[in-house]
């Protein structure tokens, strides 16, 4: 192991272990699983055992993570889970096997691109069953689908919504429900609907107590998988793994301070105006890892009584007064991560070493 940091440590097996048991929970109601990706910036080591143990289609948002994955050789269904830019039809559509749309000018383009290539192209509609990101409002999703549904060589094959992560709606049974009649509709109207795409992590409640609307049959799930959390039911689940990634970062210095600056208060380096609090001497420590790397927001010590203050682009300052450890310049220090947390570190690239356990 080389002690490079600041690092990941990643824990392969918990990750494969989440994987595995969420696709024991949705077969049990016929559910498709699609292991979203995003978080992982294009991981080839952790997607790739994600496929060997059983995974069958990857759902990611960036094109480019798809080529990544293909040209490694991983061989599975791929769905480009962000609306494509007109700029990256042609690409998506060579690479992706599902696409989720939400634009008819978007639908029309892939049309125009696929009657010349010859591919059918599968869809999936995107609908907004209230969380505000993406997706044609319900109240006019019927009409929408069915004049997209006319144009050659696409393929609708199903309807998708997107909760929890934008507004934070919950899934429930009237919203999930809802987009499960919208699809028999459209069902009555001609259209050859197989998929109705409902479930993110903030949904796997539904599938704990057998609530899954009739009808719901596919999940797409990133955040469980990775993190064994719920970031919108704001909940951990015990069946799964939280140890799946851990950070590593070193000190660089350790001094007793003042909490409160001293001198005349301007804006700090990102234009905000500071707060701090009066008080008796703290112990500060310093890691050399920064906003650049990770949202501090996202960091979970993993030691009693470390506080962390605040970051610049290259430092993190941690409270250390109520430590129970006696730390100095060269420890380290580790977090357990939020999702946010987890996706700067693994898109910070070369400065964040990657150490993967038991693969
Ligand atoms: C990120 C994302 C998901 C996965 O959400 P999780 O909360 O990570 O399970 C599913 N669908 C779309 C469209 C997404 O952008």
């Amino acid at each position: 192991m080389m002690n490079v940091f600041p690092r990941l440590l990643i824990k392969v097996k918990s990750i494969v272990e989440n994987l595995n048991k969420l696709i024991s929970m949705t077969s049990r109601y016929n559910i498709e699983m699609v292991g979203v990706t995003k978080v992982l910036c294009g991981d080839v080591r952790i997607v790739s055992e994600l496929v060997k143990s059983g995974l069958k289609i990857i759902g990611d948002s960036r094109v480019k993570n798809v080529e990544k994955f293909k040209s490694a050789g991983i061989n599975v269904e791929y769905m480009l889970i962000r609306i494509p830019m007109l700029s990256e039809i042609e690409k998506a559509c060579l690479l992706c096997d599902y696409i989720l749309v939400s634009e008819p000018k978007v639908v029309e383009e892939i049309s125009k691109v696929c009657s010349e290539t010859g591919k059918v192209q599968r869809l999936i509609y995107m609908v907004d069953m209230g969380d505000r990101r993406e997706g044609v409002l319900f109240e006019r999703a019927y009409e929408e689908i069915l004049s997209v549904s006319k144009l050659k060589k696409v393929d609708i094959i199903g309807v998708g919504t997107n909760l929890g992560c934008f507004g934070g709606v919950v899934p429930d049974e009237e919203n999930l429900g809802n987009l499960v009649k919208l699809a028999e509709r459209l069902r009555r109207s001609g259209l050859n609907l197989k998929v109705v795409s409902g479930g993110m992590t903030s949904a796997i409640p539904l599938l704990e107590n057998g609530r899954v609307p009739n009808g719901v049959n596919q999940y797409r799930i990133g955040e469980a998988i990775m993190l064994g959390t719920d970031a919108t039911n704001s909940r951990e689940m015990d069946y799964l793994n939280q140890d799946t990634f851990t950070l590593e970062a070193e000190i660089i210095e350790v001094k007793e301070k003042p909490p409160k600056p001293s001198g005349k208060i301007g804006r700090n380096v990102f234009g905000e105006v500071p707060k701090f609090e009066n008080g008796r001497m703290r112990k500060r420590a310093i890691l050399a890892l920064g906003v650049q790397d990770v949202d501090i927001k996202g960091l979970i010590p993993l030691e009693n009584g470390v506080e962390i203050v605040n970051a610049t682009s290259d430092h993190t300052v941690v409270d250390i007064t109520e430590a129970e450890r006696e730390y100095k310049v060269g420890d380290i220090l580790r977090f357990r991560l939020k999702y946010k947390a987890l996706l700067r570190l693994m898109c910070s690239g070369d400065y964040i070493e990657r150490v993967y356990l038991d693969s």
